[in-house]
């Protein structure tokens, strides 16, 4: 067919995490500084990735803790995840296989196509900032194989980059541009 391919992706992780920051640059192209905490909202923007024009509806939450329950809007109808813990919180990192456990239980699936991002990398070379290290990311997504970036919403960096590795994700488990 030639009519655009919806993907759901949703974005989860840690109140403040910079979620909004991150889906607010990939989609409008700027950065917030003060940004209201968010209930929920959902963007959409068309990507092309491999020469497939996808229509991306991207699901910005409010955020989890550890006592959240996962609902049921961010797993059903979901394409893919982008999981968000920021590089200067040990806190926000540890959340992340904590909701990755969720998602998995409530689909009844051992692996969900999934992008872990360490946000706020910006802020690395403030003194003592950073508390999760490149290697402990990539450790994390790599047992979970899930991508993994880091990123600035604030400077702009790798943010389309989450974006074009989920739908990769997305892509390598159910492939929409299969021979026809
Ligand atoms: P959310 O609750 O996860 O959606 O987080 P927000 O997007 O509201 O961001 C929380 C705070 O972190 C805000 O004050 C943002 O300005 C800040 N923030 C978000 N992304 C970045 C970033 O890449 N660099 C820096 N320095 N601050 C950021």
């Amino acid at each position: 067919g030639d009519s655009l391919r919806k993907r759901k992706i949703a974005v989860l992780g840690a109140r403040s995490v910079g979620k909004s920051s991150l889906v607010v640059q990939f989609i409008e192209n700027h950065f917030v500084e003060s940004y209201y905490p968010t209930i929920e909202s959902t963007f959409s923007k068309s990507v092309k990735h491999n020469s497939i024009e996808y229509e991306c509806e991207v699901i910005d939450t409010a955020g989890q803790d550890e006592y959240s329950i996962l609902n049921s809007k961010h797993a059903i109808g979901i394409h893919g995840y982008v999981l968000v813990y920021s590089v200067t919180s040990r806190n926000s990192f540890e959340m992340i296989q904590i909701i990755y456990d969720k998602i998995v239980d409530f689909c009844g699936v051992q692996e969900i196509p999934c992008v872990i991002v360490g946000s706020k990398i910006d802020l690395q070379s403030r003194s003592s900032s950073r508390q999760v290290d490149p290697s402990e990311g990539e450790k994390l997504a790599k047992q979970n194989k899930a991508a993994w970036v880091e990123t600035s919403a604030k400077n702009n960096v790798n943010v389309s980059k989450v974006f074009e590795s989920c739908l990769a994700e997305i892509e390598k488990r159910s492939p929409s541009n299969q021979a026809e």
